[in-house]
């Protein structure tokens, strides 16, 4: 593995941390007018720089992808509940209701099937916000990329767009970690996400948007679009996560979200040294152990075969 490729894989991880970070006090509020933005880390309803249950869950994920691949979704549920048991400080409506079925004895695929069958509509963004570990893990591997997205999403997010939004932002960060432009990786991305005619539109139509016509909800259409926006309106890591968690609303999610594809796109040397100083959590929950730029770093490195 060469130098540029190392710095972009480590990008991603710090990269979507620093962007759930940075969006953490934005979340649920307005969008910021265009001459007003945050542009620093800012407490909220955690201390300014900490990172929230989209890098936590990653993290869980990552974990699993050490100890197992391909992807074993049962231990990677596992994992989720063991999580969800410690008392994180935010979970998402979707997953709380898995991991709540897991947690008293279902199977993964029972919790799914029963969540599918009462809310068949339902398409958070709560797998593409954590989805990332997985390009790290499969960096050189497409077709197991592809696979282990689509599969870490139907663990809890099994909708066709989750499950396809997890396969597009996982090429994608594919493609930019090889060094695509951000339009050459988005489009391959998007042909190989084989997402559904909406979800594909709404991502093909997002570099056109004006800020007011997106609306950064937690629907995973809306935090692919912010997120895509964010990366090809822009040319800087910077630029990217500012314009995109200013958006408000799920500003955590998408800042997560646009953090990693524009980590793979302009590599950690590229991210602002006061967001990286700055990044932090606690992970496994409870346990005193401090996450840091260093950690997340090493982690990526583990989990590229770069330990
Ligand atoms: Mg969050």
């Amino acid at each position: 593995m060469n130098d540029e490729l190392r710095d972009r894989l480590r990008g991603v991880a710090v990269g979507a941390a620093v962007g759930d970070a940075l969006g953490m006090p934005l979340e649920f509020g307005p969008a910021h007018p265009p001459d007003r933005l945050v542009r620093d880390m800012r407490p909220g309803r955690l201390p300014a720089g900490a990172f929230t249950d989209d890098t936590e869950m990653a993290l869980a994920l990552a974990e699993s992808l050490l100890a197992h691949r391909p992807l074993d979704p049962a231990d990677l549920a596992q994992r989720f509940v063991a999580w969800y048991r410690a008392g994180p400080d935010d979970v998402g409506i979707q997953t709380s209701s898995v991991l709540g079925q897991i947690a008293r004895g279902a199977s993964w695929q029972e919790a799914v099937e029963a969540i599918q069958q009462a809310r068949p509509d339902a398409a958070g963004n709560g797998s593409v916000m954590r989805c990332w570990p997985v390009a790290l893990a499969h960096w050189d591997d497409l077709d197991a990329l592809l696979a282990d997205s689509r599969l870490q999403s139907r663990v809890t997010h099994p909708h066709a767009e989750c499950v396809a939004g997890c396969a597009f932002v996982n090429a994608a960060i594919y493609h930019l970690a090889r060094g695509a432009t951000p339009r050459a990786a988005i489009a391959r991305a998007l042909e190989q996400a084989e997402a559904p005619t909406a979800l594909r539109q709404a991502i093909a139509a997002a570099p056109t948007k004006q800020r007011r016509e997106l609306p950064s909800s937690g629907w995973v259409r809306h935090t692919l679009e912010s997120a895509v926006w964010g990366l090809l309106t822009t040319d800087s890591f910077e630029e990217a996560v500012v314009q995109v968690v200013n958006l408000g609303n799920d500003a955590d999610t998408t800042g997560a979200v646009v953090g990693a594809l524009a980590g793979a796109a302009y590599g950690l040397s590229a991210i602002p040294s006061a967001w990286r100083v700055a990044v932090h959590g606690e992970w496994p929950l409870h346990s005193g152990v401090r996450w840091d730029e260093a950690r997340l770093v090493a982690l990526a490195d583990r989990l590229a075969g770069k330990a």
